[in-house]
């Protein structure tokens, strides 16, 4: 790629960057490998360099869907890590060289709602799936070699070795943590965790139920588990899923379709004696809305939606339940966390051993573009993963065996290749980190949770030095 910034003197006026980008022309189509420009950042707007990006199944969904609010072409990608390449006028928050997690929910840290601690959803910069930067209407940062504006996608547009987001969606993080794992808290893992841990502020001893068992249900648990649930049941059709669940805390598990002719609400009560303390809705379907509400307990339960169902659909309820039952209905956006106040303190508890990110990530591969590049780990289901083929980056649906989760891409793969090692050795692996000085060093050795081995895959890119 070539840089036109890259000269120390002339920071104040960074120039456009041409670089390489997964270009999603079609929907349903496989990602372009193409060279792109990315525009300097205007004022309160950062660029940055990404370094690592994962797939969250909102980019499945937008990929494939043909409708308003899908336009293309359009730059995918919003759970990623990157580097401060430079900041527009007005930027105080970050400076070149910071290690910041992108976020598709705005902090503004000047609304009445990013001021106060109860709520997470900005009103200066709204949630909403605009092809456009945030703060500058019918605005894009990015074209094509052809000159034709590419579509930002959720804030963020990581599929992308550079990106530019407004200021109120960067989160400076320490940069010591492993790029991969941190990145899983742009998105998903914040999500789940938060919705548990923020939004529904899950109580010690508490039992917990998760309608749909994929990664944001998992991150759920994992927050539930950290909060301390002495229950988690988890609900799911698939009965794979439960022997997943464990690594996360799930302790029982209903499976939806051998319930013979009882509704599922009906055997959780009977397993709760009354319904439970906490029900997470993470299909993305209004019924199980419904059916969740109706398995919690009555004077306090609290039902959380995550999941996002079409647009336009609707949550019957009978009124006479809702007030003689006394329940509560959440929905909660990113987890109901105010990104640059949590989620550092999410990445603190990572770095104590609290918080357990190893587990999510199933696949890693690498942003380039010559030849099939997909490595298969096959412990995976229900779940997209990228498969670089000639150029083409397909998001391929794996074959459904045991455990969802998330496939991270590395970009800027040479540097990654030059400098990043991790080795195995027993349990122990050893996880080296992006410096300031855009130079990779031995941050420390932690063992993975579950005490396997990491993918091959990861281990021979020590060789490829
Ligand atoms: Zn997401
Ligand atoms: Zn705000």
């Amino acid at each position: 790629m070539e840089n036109g910034s890259s000269s120390g003197d002339n920071k104040s006026s960074p120039k456009p960057i041409r670089c390489k980008a997964a270009v999603c022309r079609k929907a349903g189509e496989p990602l372009v490998m193409e060279e792109i420009m990315v525009a300097p950042p205007q004022a309160y707007e950062v660029r940055i360099r990404i370094i690592c990006t994962a797939l969250c199944h909102s980019d499945v969904t937008f990929w494939k869907l043909q409708v308003p609010p899908a336009c293309f072409p359009r730059i995918l990608g919003h759970e990623a890590i990157g580097i401060v390449e430079s900041v527009g006028e007005n930027v105080k928050e970050v400076v070149e060289g910071d290690t910041v997690l992108p976020t598709f929910m705005s902090d503004c840290g000047e609304c009445v709602d990013c001021k106060s601690h109860k709520s997470n959803l900005c009103s200066k910069f709204p949630f909403k799936v605009s092809p456009w930067m945030p703060r500058y209407e019918n605005s894009s940062r990015f074209t094509d070699l052809n000159g034709q504006t590419l579509f930002h996608f959720l804030n963020v547009s990581s599929f992308s070795e550079y990106t530019v987001l407004d200021v109120a969606n960067v989160v400076k993080i320490d940069s010591s943590i492993p790029p991969s794992r941190a990145c899983l808290l742009s998105c998903g893992i914040s999500t789940g965790v938060g919705a548990a841990w923020e939004t529904a502020k899950v109580k010690q001893g508490s039992t917990v139920v998760i309608f749909g068992l994929g990664s944001i249900g998992l991150a759920v648990a994992e927050g539930a588990r950290l909060c301390g649930a002495s229950r988690i049941i988890g609900v799911d059709i698939n009965p794979a899923k439960f022997q997943v669940g464990k690594k996360f805390g799930v302790t029982e598990f209903v499976n939806s379709l051998t319930c013979e002719n009882r509704r599922v609400s009906e055997v959780i009560n009977e397993m709760t004696g009354g319904g439970a303390d906490y029900c997470f809705e993470c299909v993305g379907s209004s019924s199980l809305v419904e059916e969740a509400y109706a398995f919690c307990r009555k004077g306090w339960g609290k039902t959380i939606t995550l999941g996002v169902d079409k647009p336009g659909s609707q949550i019957c309820l009978n009124s006479s339940d809702v007030l003689h039952q006394g329940k509560i209905l959440m929905g909660s956006l990113f987890g109901g966390l105010k990104a640059k106040t949590h989620i550092p303190l999410l990445l603190k508890r990572y770095l104590n051993n609290e918080l357990e990110l190893d587990k999510f990530v199933t696949h890693e591969i690498k942003f380039e573009d010559k030849g099939t590049s997909h490595w298969g780990h096959t412990n995976v289901t229900n779940q997209y993963s990228f498969i670089n083929d000639n150029k083409r980056l397909s998001l391929k649906h794996l074959s459904p065996t045991q455990g969802p989760r998330r496939t991270t891409c590395w970009t800027e793969s040479s540097l990654f290749l030059r400098s990043f090692k991790a080795s195995s050795r027993g349990n122990k692996h050893e996880y080296y980190h992006l410096s300031k000085s855009l130079g990779w060093t031995k941050r420390r050795s932690k063992p993975l949770n579950d005490g396997r081995p990491l993918p091959a895959s990861h281990q021979s890119e020590a060789s490829i030095i």
